[in-house]
């Protein structure tokens, strides 16, 4: 049995002094249902106590509350109809200017807020294969998120296309020579997610969109797991086209739509199959035809989910004003802090380590495998500790830099180790 007392002390102590060096701590205070760590017992307690699933959902702020009961009681319900025209009607561009400023390392005129991940996926894949037309294959791995996954097959249905797969090590993630070895000249396009959804595998985007390109072909980069945890630089590694989640790290809410990136350069030349009357030229003129906008405009479809976009602009302001440099080292600071609590209390019980151990190809989150982690994590739920379970084995700890503390990752990982200890020791007839 892993020796207790003075380790968990000397971790805790790390925790909290962590917790005070932190230059982003003061932000944790601004999501709702946290509190300040302090060693103060009669502090409430956070609620949850040990929220880790901040890559899957992020918390909410305070600062979206206040922007949700003022825009219903305001814009909406006084302004009515006259507010898409007064900001509705650019928001998605203006919030998509601010993320890719942000976050993205994209310039202005190249992000919108648009549909879900799922069908702003499927209109930039189909209208990039489109832009190759007479190449025959689309590459993708075999270890992607299941959307990303069906979208293509879906889409390779449609075109009479083939998907070529990358067998990726679910513990690691794609490289550059893998792709290397699949790209060719019929390669129309090859998608890929940044950041692995289950092992956290930090993908080398300049690298792999360099070898793409050397054959012509067109890359869509899934960023639902990077933005707002790992910076990208979309203009700087030439990217094509991406898309992402805000309701992940951007703390967007349940469902809010998600942001698709299309480069400058190729905005005139895609045509999206989602011809609607929020992408055509003249928006009012009801024409008869679709005649697309010129930019980014073109790729929206229909009305903008205004709504669905108001919590998200906070999370990327703070962003913005925390820089993303430093939401990214806290990031490492914490999932290095999460390995270590691993190494020490878990591993000893079998459990294994999923993601990199190098920061440099580790996204936000870490996962561990077990084969009691589907019991450990519904044990975990039910008393108010909240990281996620990935069949087969895989339980993932997912730290919001903003938001989770390193006493929060510390209570979580704590508290993982003493249910497993729990039910090995029920399983051993009580012998362990
Ligand atoms: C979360 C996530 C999605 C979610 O897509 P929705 O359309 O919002 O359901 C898609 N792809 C990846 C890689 C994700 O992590």
């Amino acid at each position: 049995m892993t020796p207790t007392a003075p380790l968990t002390d000397s971790h805790l102590a790390f925790a909290r002094r962590q917790d005070r060096i932190d230059g982003l701590g003061h932000y944790r205070a601004r999501f709702i249902g946290t509190r300040a760590e302090s060693d103060d017992p009669s502090a409430p307690l956070p609620n949850p106590i040990a929220y880790l699933d901040g890559n899957s959902l992020g918390r909410p702020t305070t600062a979206a509350a206040e922007r949700i009961a003022a825009f219903i009681t305001g814009a909406w319900g006084t302004r009515l109809i006259r507010g898409w025209d007064d900001e509705w009607m650019e928001l998605p561009l203006r919030i998509g200017d601010d993320l890719g400023r942000a976050a993205l390392g994209a310039g202005p005129g190249q992000v919108f807020v648009g549909d879900s991940t799922t069908v702003l996926l499927y209109k930039l894949a189909r209208a990039a294969v489109d832009a190759r037309p007479g190449r025959t294959e689309i590459v993708l791995d075999s270890d992607n998120f299941p959307t990303d996954r069906y979208i293509l097959e879906g889409i390779a249905a449609e075109r009479g296309l083939t998907l070529r797969w990358i067998t990726s090590d679910p513990a690691a993630g794609v490289t550059p020579e893998q792709v290397r070895a699949v790209v060719g000249p019929n390669t129309a396009l090859v998608l890929l997610s940044h950041v692995a959804y289950r092992s956290g595998f930090l993908a080398d985007m300049k690298t792999i969109t360099r070898v793409a390109h050397t054959q012509d072909a067109l890359v869509l980069w899934d960023l639902s797991h990077s933005v707002g945890s790992v910076p990208v630089e979309l203009d700087l590694c030439d990217v094509d086209l991406a898309v992402g989640c805000s309701y992940k790290y951007l703390s967007g809410g349940p469902g809010a739509p998600a942001f698709g990136y299309v480069h400058r350069d190729l905005q005139d030349v895609l045509a999206q199959p989602i011809q609607g009357w929020m992408g055509t030229k003249d928006i009012f003129l009801m024409g008869p035809g679709y005649v697309p906008a010129t930019g980014i405009r073109r790729f929206m479809s229909g009305t903008p989910a205004v709504v669905g976009m108001l919590a998200m602009q906070d999370t990327i302001a703070m962003i913005e004003q925390a820089t993303i440099a430093e939401v990214r080292a806290k990031s490492v600071a914490l999932t290095e802090f999460a390995l270590t609590l691993v190494d020490d209390w878990l591993a000893p019980m079998g459990v294994t380590v999923a993601s990199p151990r190098e920061s440099t190809h580790r996204g936000g989150h870490v996962t561990i495998n077990h084969p009691a982690m589907r019991q450990v994590t519904t044990i975990l739920w039910a008393n108010d500790v909240i990281p996620d379970f990935r069949a087969p084995d895989g339980l993932r700890i997912g730290m919001a830099p903003l938001s989770t503390s390193f006493v929060e990752t510390y209570e979580g990982v704590a508290a993982i180790r003493d249910v497993l200890r729990g039910i090995l020791i029920g399983q051993s007839g009580g012998a362990a």
